[in-house]
């Protein structure tokens, strides 16, 4: 039983996406498409049907863990980065604005770190693509240069 709790909390995140993702007006096929999952298990979900609710607490409490805390735990309940990452960026909490100063070096540790793939190198700079971004602040911490801010965008 204890090892079938990250497949239940797995699918907890799932329940949450998938309904953030209707929220944002996408219909259940394409709801399937981005979560990877087939569109009758989507129906289900949005029909509140063979799910646990209590698994879906635990999941509404990771989503509301610190940002790097709360990418750590869908890394390892998801267990696959290209999924992991596509519920981070649908069920993160906040917005973020990167901001990368002059004295960047270009030396690339950011874009390797960065698990969200949010950063590249152009012309020898960092370049954080926001929209991806979920406020780890890995990058900020790692940068030889303290080249790198992350600030959480308030909402007014
Ligand atoms: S780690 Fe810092 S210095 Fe290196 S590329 Fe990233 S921002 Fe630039
Ligand atoms: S804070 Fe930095 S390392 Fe974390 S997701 Fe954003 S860009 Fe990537």
């Amino acid at each position: 039983m204890v090892n079938k709790m990250p497949k239940h909390i797995a699918s907890g995140l799932k329940y949450l996406a998938a309904v953030k993702l209707k929220e944002q007006g996408h219909n259940q096929q394409k709801i399937a498409e981005e979560l990877d999952i087939d569109r009758s298990t989507v129906s289900h979900y949005l029909n509140g049907r063979n799910l646990s609710w209590n698994s879906i607490d635990v999941a509404k409490t990771i989503t509301d863990l610190y940002p790097k805390d709360f990418l750590t735990m869908v890394q390892a309940i998801i267990q696959d980065p290209e999924k992991s990452r596509k519920i981070v960026i649908i069920c993160k909490k906040y917005e973020y604005d990167a901001f990368v100063d002059d004295s960047c070096i270009g030396c690339g540790l950011c874009v390797d770190l960065c698990f969200m793939k949010s950063i590249t190198l152009v012309s020898l700079k960092a370049q954080i693509n926001s929209i991806h971004c979920c406020g780890c602040q890995t990058c900020e911490n790692e940068c030889p240069t303290n080249s790198i801010k992350i600030l959480e965008i308030e909402d007014d």
